[in-house]
């Protein structure tokens, strides 16, 4: 993307970086490691950006998106965000989905599938009911890896400190693949690389 000037501006993978950093810092708090940045698609500037916070504030409903949107709307004055992207590490849960509409985003970007907890492709697919009145462009961030190996590397400890066994790969996991067959846009032909998340918790 250029902006008028013709100068190279900030791309999806740079937003995406930050969003990932965030991830990292929340699971360095032992929080679950989602990162969200909320973008000003004219101007490139970053209006918002939040890890998760649920442990920190005790407050189920912090996740990084719902921060993020927060955080803008209140510096704005308004409750609502049109002409805004928003990146995410994780496919938003179906709070964060209502969020997204509510707010008007014009555009999601998400990295890694969540097959158990989300609600974009997976779950309850939100943005395709007739009960959702405002529809974001959803894309998929091409490069999931590093989101999902954050997530994994986040559980796979706390699985272990648990007293269970190593988890299956995720393809053997029994929800893993259901989940990810019942998707039927091209954009799901994608591995269900984050189904370790816990979806009450991500
Ligand atoms: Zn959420």
């Amino acid at each position: 993307m250029d902006d008028a000037t013709g100068q190279p501006t900030t791309t999806d993978a740079q937003y995406m970086a930050r969003a990932l950093d965030l991830a990292s810092q929340a699971a360095a708090r032992g929080e679950v490691p989602v990162g969200a940045v909320l973008v000003d698609r004219s101007s490139g500037r970053i209006l918002a950006e939040a890890g998760n916070e649920t442990e920190a504030a005790a407050d189920p409903t912090a996740h990084a998106e719902m921060l993020a949107i927060r955080r803008a709307a209140a510096a704005s004055g308004r409750p609502r965000l049109p002409g805004t992207t928003l990146y995410v590490t994780l496919e938003p849960c179906t709070q964060c989905a209502g969020a997204i509409s509510f707010a008007r985003i014009d555009r999601l970007v998400f990295a890694a599938v969540d097959p158990k907890g989300g609600a974009v492709v997976s779950g309850v697919r939100f943005f395709e009911q007739p009960t959702c009145h405002h529809r974001p462009v959803v894309e998929r961030f091409d490069d999931a890896g590093r989101a999902a190996e954050l997530l994994r590397g986040f559980f796979r400890p706390r699985r272990r400190r648990a007293g269970g066994d190593d988890p299956p790969p995720d393809d053997a996991r029994p929800g893993a693949r259901p989940a990810a067959r019942s998707v039927t846009t091209s954009q799901l032909a994608l591995p269900a690389e984050a189904s370790a998340a816990d979806p009450s918790s991500a």
